[in-house]
C-alpha cells in the first residue's frame, strides 16, 4: 500500500495505532507466539504479560483485574452483557435507547425476533435522555438496562451514574457501552456503579479485534462464547496475546493523555466547529454543546447530501463521515439524528468530524480551507438550492417543538 498524505477526521470510527502500542505488541507476534494456557515456562512467560495487560486495562477503568473479560471487540462485549443478563435472570425485557451503536440496536432487534421484549427509549432533540422516562420504563420483567455513556455520532454524554442508581433502586442490572470514552473521560466503574461496561481497543489507538467487558465482582455471568476455560471460564477461545498486550499499553497511554484531550483537542474541536458554523450559512450543530466528548462535532448543512460532501472531501484527502461507519453504504439517514427528531433531509446533510491527539492545527486549517467551498459548490449545482421554491428553509425551532411534544405525549402515557 502506498503512503499518502491524508487528513483524518474520523477517530470515532477507528483510531491510528500508536507507535508505542506497535512496539509493545510486536514481540508477541515474533518471539513470544506461544499459547498462554500451555504448561511450560515459555507459555508461563506469555501468560505473565497477559496478566500485566489485564492489570493495566483494569487500572484504566478502576476495576479489579479479575473483573476484566477480554473479548474480540466492543460489539461482542455489548452482546455478551445483554445475553448474560437474560440468561442469568430468566427475565425477558431489555431497556435500551434509540441512539445506541448498531451493536445494541441490531442485537435488540434480533432479541425481539427471538421472542424477547426490547424498549428503545426515545431521546430529546439535543440528544439527551429523560431519566424520569427511563425510570418509568423499567418493568418487573426487565433483565437489564443498557445505555451508552457517550454517543459515537454526536458525542453527547449520558449520566450513567444516575442511570445506575435508578437501576439499583429497581434491582435491575445495568450495562454501559463506554467504547467512546477512554482517554476522553475519567472512568471509574466504582463511581459509576454499573454491573457491566464495554470497551474496544481500536477506539484508543490499539489494533482492531480486541475488546473487554467489565463484569462487576459477584455478578452472575453466563458466557456468550462457550469453549475453553480462558478468562476464568467466562470467554472461550485462545487469548489474542499480541492484541491484549497492545490494549494494555494503549490503556496506559489513554490515562496519561486525558488532560491533553480535554484541553488541546477540545480547543481544536471548538475552533473547527465555530469556524465552520460561521463560514457556512444554513448550518447547525447537532446535539447538546455540553456534556459532550471533547473530540466530536456533528454538524448539519441544509440543502446538501452528506455523501456528496464526503466524496469531494475525499478527493482532497480528507476523511470524515456521515454518522456511524457501521451504516455507511446504506442510504438511510442516521438513526441517532432521526431519534433526535431531525427531518430526514437534515439528517442526510449531516457530517461527523471526530479528532484525536494526532490531529493538529494544520489539519483543521486544511479542513477549514476546503469544506466551506465544497458545500457552496454543491449547493450551487444542487436541486436542493435554498433559492429553489420547492425548498422552504428548515425551521429548526418548529421541528424541535414538535419532537418535544411527541416525547411529552410518550411520557404522559406512562404516568
Ligand atoms: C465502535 C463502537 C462500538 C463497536 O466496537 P467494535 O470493536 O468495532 O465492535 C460499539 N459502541 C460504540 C459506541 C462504538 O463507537
Amino acid at each position: 500500500m502506498s503512503q499518502r498524505q491524508f487528513y483524518y477526521f474520523d477517530n470515532n470510527a477507528t483510531t491510528p495505532v500508536a507507535p508505542e502500542v506497535v512496539a509493545a505488541m510486536t514481540p508477541f507476534l515474533t518471539e513470544y507466539w506461544g499459547n498462554p494456557s500451555s504448561a511450560y515456562s515459555f507459555a508461563h512467560e506469555i501468560a505473565r504479560h497477559v496478566d500485566e495487560a489485564r492489570e493495566k486495562v483494569a487500572a484504566l477503568i478502576h476495576a479489579d483485574p479479575k473483573e476484566i473479560v477480554f473479548t474480540s471487540c466492543g460489539t461482542e462485549s455489548n452482546n455478551s452483557a445483554l445475553h448474560s443478563a437474560l440468561a442469568t435472570t430468566g427475565k425477558r425485557h431489555v431497556l435500551t435507547t434509540a441512539v445506541e451503536h448498531s451493536a445494541n440496536i441490531n442485537f435488540g432487534e434480533y432479541l425481539e425476533k427471538s421472542g424477547y421484549d426490547v424498549t428503545f427509549l426515545p431521546v430529546n432533540s439535543d440528544g439527551s435522555l429523560d431519566l424520569h422516562l427511563l425510570d418509568k420504563s423499567i418493568r418487573p420483567d426487565t433483565a437489564i438496562v443498557s445505555v451508552m455513556w457517550a454517543n459515537n455520532e454526536t458525542g453527547v454524554i449520558f449520566s450513567i451514574q444516575e442511570i445506575a442508581a435508578i437501576c439499583r433502586r429497581h434491582g435491575v442490572l445495568c450495562h454501559t457501552d463506554a467504547v467512546q470514552t477512554p482517554g476522553k473521560l475519567k472512568i471509574d466503574v466504582k463511581d459509576l456503579g454499573v454491573d457491566f461496561l464495554s470497551l474496544s481497543a481500536h477506539k484508543l489507538h490499539a489494533p482492531k479485534g480486541i475488546g473487554l467487558l467489565y463484569v462487576k465482582r459477584r455478578t452472575k455471568y453466563q458466557p456468550y462464547v462457550i469453549g475453553g476455560h480462558q478468562e476464568r471460564g467466562r470467554r472461550g477461545g485462545t487469548e489474542n496475546v499480541a492484541n491484549i498486550v497492545a490494549f494494555g499499553r494503549a490503556a496506559e497511554l489513554a490515562m496519561s493523555r486525558l488532560d491533553e484531550e480535554n484541553t488541546r483537542v477540545r480547543a481544536l474541536r471548538d475552533r473547527m466547529e465555530n469556524a465552520i458554523l460561521a463560514a457556512v450559512p444554513h448550518s447547525r450543530r447537532n446535539g447538546a454543546v455540553e456534556p459532550r466528548l471533547p473530540n466530536t462535532s456533528n454538524l448539519s448543512f441544509d440543502f446538501v447530501e452528506a455523501e456528496a460532501v464526503l466524496m469531494l472531501l475525499d478527493q482532497v484527502g480528507i476523511c470524515a463521515s456521515s454518522g456511524s461507519a457501521c451504516t455507511t453504504g446504506s442510504l438511510d439517514p442516521s438513526h441517532v439524528l432521526m431519534a433526535m427528531g431531525l427531518p430526514p433531509m437534515q439528517a442526510r446533510g449531516s457530517l461527523r468530524l471526530s479528532l484525536s491527539l494526532y490531529n493538529t492545527d494544520e489539519d483543521v486549517d486544511y479542513l477549514l480551507q476546503h469544506l466551506p467551498p465544497i458545500i457552496k459548490k454543491l449547493r450551487d449545482i444542487s436541486p436542493l438550492n435554498p433559492e429553489h421554491p420547492d425548498n422552504a428553509a428548515y425551521d429548526a425551532e418548529t421541528a424541535r417543538k414538535k419532537h418535544e411534544e411527541d416525547l411529552a405525549g410518550a411520557l404522559a402515557e406512562k404516568e
